[in-house]
């Protein structure tokens, strides 16, 4: 049975095409069991129906017609139960539903078994015999393990669009080409997808539309006739020194490339409506896909030629012709895997929305993206984003929702909320210059998480009261080499000298985890639990010297400078930064600088500093809570995960209880605590803030209205009530419904559900 199953899983998944894969399933299952009918219902969930996608024994005419509504008949028990049902007799069952096209009267014995994809019904696979059996344990054990390989074919067609295409083609109309990832940033964003990849990546070469076929043409040509002469002459120089086997190497990727197949199917390709790069793509993929999924080791290895070879060529082929984006008016930046650097590439005024296959809410771009108020769509994740260059897209950043080629009636409904976005805005900036204090009284500090120098104007025409977290990082990211310590004191003087008097927080440099320095490069099997934040900079004291230097140069005649420790794991860690600074105040007023030495503070954000908060603000002047990371450490839940995203919440009962704890803490020395990660922008849960006592919260630029209007509707008194029960339940999903509900009852639900 082992030997059928990898058999029938090699052939569909080097299937052309999904229709193909599931026509190839219901074969191979009705052979392999030797039973009458295999069928696939899939799951339409606009319409609350399963749909006959495939069949082999019933009616092949009833494709795509059949559908049976999502509670009836044994199949939609099936789903009901989420289970296998196997039944000798089905039609004496009392949920048998007698479908007319079906052709399955004469059919008794029925196993059904739904098809399962993160928790969620896809569909359901059934098999069928004549006369009345059971089927036997290892039957169902084998229709089960089909239906978990079905899952992720099915899950694939859906990112890639061939399920809505399935769907449409059943339905007879048309169905908005829709793919779900998390949100990223709130708000909608309307505009041309322009697809950003990272050069000599063949997996991540868009697809896109020859300006001229035969011009596409000859460039493969003239990139495969070097790629073959490259060849040819390293192998002439290595040919004596080689062993045998390597100079077969060598033969075979000229046998490869001689063969006029390869070059024939991808001019085939560019015939077919693509550049050259995305139809070497495409052959390259088919052919690595159909070897990977061979039994054969050799032929898999073939595939490693095949894929070292379609990077020989897209090398040449990106070399002679690598396209610089073009950004459009509206531009929605889309691409594998982007960097905070791709965001501020775009000229300004033209990000309207960004698309991340991979990443979450909790990833650096998105909060970049966050902080420039552009509507972000994060870990789309298997969708195929090559296609969707030059493509009308909307993303829809409160719900984590990308559509595609919208129709007329979709893109009505966006510009509504649009617009209905745009009369809040107006409302919050009314308020903009009111301070953030409850009906009750209570003062709260209202400060910006702030990165770029760009987002200083947004920072300030927010109304923020300053600075709570400047993630110094971000302008080391965007250069080629570490910045002298002169470029770094102009950057730092910019912001200081544009908020004084108010206070800034620099944070000292906080790379590694999802951070790498381009031209630091940390290779670690898990960077968020190895080298990153205070870690390397402590190790580095000439970096951290350099960059503490240039702050306190920075700070001279302003004095609204602090400067904070990411990343403490530890009081020797303080005591070693605090004596680094300290020599570096002195090494500065030696200079001739007129300066104080700034208040320095501590980030709250792994386990162990929640336990010694009380040890950690002895020694500071002020605590501040990075939610991000401390959710991620506490719930060991990757923030950047897409697949655990649904795990991640800061609103589980574990981070609000370090949430009072380190509040306490912090208090009992007499220090102010804040929080500056993304649940202080949350405003489901700025009435919890409030009420475990922080006295400022730290957020996005576009966060700070929203925030304000909550505070200025709210009490303390009610807070305090709301803390109360929170405190009672067990599950993050609990307290995220409860604090939601209080939202909507004071009248603030506007603020978590643009317009809807
Ligand atoms: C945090 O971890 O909450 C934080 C503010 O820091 P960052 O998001 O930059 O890691
Ligand atoms: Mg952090």
């Amino acid at each position: 049975m082992l030997t059928i199953l990898r058999h029938i899983i090699q052939e569909v998944t080097s299937a052309q095409s999904f229709s193909d894969a599931l026509e190839i399933m219901v074969k191979r299952i009705a052979n392999a069991l030797a039973t009458q009918a295999c069928s696939i219902f899939l799951l339409d969930r606009h319409h609350g129906e399963y749909v006959l996608v495939a069949t082999q024994g019933l009616n092949p005419k009833a494709v795509n017609k059949i559908r049976v509504p999502i509670n009836k008949g044994l199949i939609g028990l099936v789903g009901e139960r989420e289970e296998p049902i196997n039944i000798d007799d089905a039609t004496k069952h009392p949920r048998f539903l007698h479908v007319a096209e079906a052709g399955e009267e004469a059919y008794r014995a029925f196993l059904g078994t739904p098809v399962i994809y993160h928790r969620q019904v896809l569909g359901v696979l059934i098999v069928q015999q004549e006369e009345p059996r059971r089927y036997d344990e290892s039957e169902e054990a084998f229709l089960v393990t089909l239906a978990t390989q079905l899952a992720a074919i099915i899950a694939h067609a859906e990112a890639t669009g061939a399920l809505a295409e399935l769907m449409e083609n059943s339905k007879g109309k048309r169905h908005d080409l829709v793919y779900s990832g998390v949100p990223g940033a709130p708000g909608i964003g309307m505009g041309t997808g322009v697809v950003i990849y990272p050069p000599y990546d063949l997996d991540s070469v868009p697809d896109r539309e020859p300006d001229n076929i035969e011009a596409e043409i000859e460039l493969l040509d003239a990139a495969f006739a070097t790629v073959r002469e490259d060849l040819r002459q390293l192998s002439e120089r290595l040919y004596p020194t080689l062993p045998s086997e390597e100079r077969a190497l060598f033969d075979v990727y000229q046998r490869i490339l001689d063969s006029a197949d390869l070059g024939k199917e991808v001019a085939d390709n560019i015939r077919a409506g693509n550049w050259a790069q995305g139809a070497l793509r495409q052959s390259i993929q088919t052919h690595v896909r159909r070897l990977e999924s061979l039994d054969n080791e050799y032929m898999r290895e073939r595939a490693v030629d095949i894929k070292d070879l379609g990077l020989r060529v897209l090398a040449c082929l990106q070399k002679n012709n690598r396209i610089t984006p073009q950004y459009s008016e509206k531009t929605i930046l889309i691409g594998e895997a982007l960097a905070p650097t791709d965001l501020a590439e775009v000229p300004e005024g033209c990000l309207a929305g960004v698309v991340s296959a991979s990443g979450s809410g909790n990833s650096h771009v998105a909060i970049l993206a966050r902080a420039m108020k552009v509507p972000t769509v994060m870990g789309v994740g298997e969708a195929q984003i090559h296609d969707l260059q030059g493509k009308e897209i909307i993303v829809d950043g409160y719900y984590g929702q990308v559509h595609v080629s919208p129709g007329l009636s979709l893109r009505t409904e966006f510009e509504r909320l649009i617009q209905e976005e745009k009369k809040l805005d107006a409302e919050l900036d009314e308020i903009r210059d009111l301070p953030a204090v409850t009906k009750d009284g209570q003062r709260i500090g209202l400060l910006v998480n702030t990165g770029l120098g760009a987002d200083i104007s947004i920072s300030l025409a927010a109304g923020a009261e300053g600075v709570g977290l400047y993630r110094t990082e971000i302008p080391f990211l965007m250069r080629d080499r570490f910045p002298s310590g002169e470029e770094q004191r102009i950057i730092y003087r910019q912001l200081l000298a544009s908020f004084a008097p108010r206070p800034v927080i620099l944070r000292t440099l906080d790379v590694g985890g999802d951070k790498p320095l381009p031209y630091f490069p940390i290779k670690e099997d898990n960077p968020f639990l190895g080298w990153r934040g205070i870690r390397i900079t402590l190790d580095h004291p000439e970096i951290f010297l350099s960059q503490i230097r240039a702050m306190m140069r920075a700070s001279e005649g302003l004095n609204n400078m602090r400067v904070m420790l990411p990343m403490i794991t530890d009081v020797t860690e303080v005591d070693e930064a605090l004596r680094l600074l300290k020599k570096a105040y002195a090494e500065v007023r030696d200079e001739g600088y007129d300066i104080e030495m700034p208040q320095i503070g501590v980030m709250i954000e792994v386990p162990s500093a929640v336990y010694q908060a009380r040890a950690l603000a002895k020694r500071v002047d002020f605590l501040s809570v990075g939610s991000n990371d401390l959710t991620q450490y506490l719930l060991a839940v990757d923030r950047n995960n897409p697949r655990v995203a649904n795990l991640y919440d800061a609103l589980h009962p574990a981070v609000l209880r370090a949430l009072i704890q380190i509040v306490e803490s912090g208090h009992q020395e007499g220090k102010h605590i804040s929080i500056c990660g993304e649940l202080a922008g949350d405003p489901v849960a700025v009435m919890l803030l409030i009420a475990i006592g922080f006295d400022s919260l730290s957020m996005n630029a576009s966060s700070v209205g929203r925030i304000r209007w909550v505070i200025r509707h709210v009490t303390k008194k009610k807070s305090a009530k709301l803390l109360h029960e929170v405190l009672s339940m067990e599950s993050a999903v609990m307290i995220r419904c409860h604090m939601e509900l209080a939202l909507e009852r004071a009248g603030l639900g506007n603020l978590i559900r643009a317009g809807r």
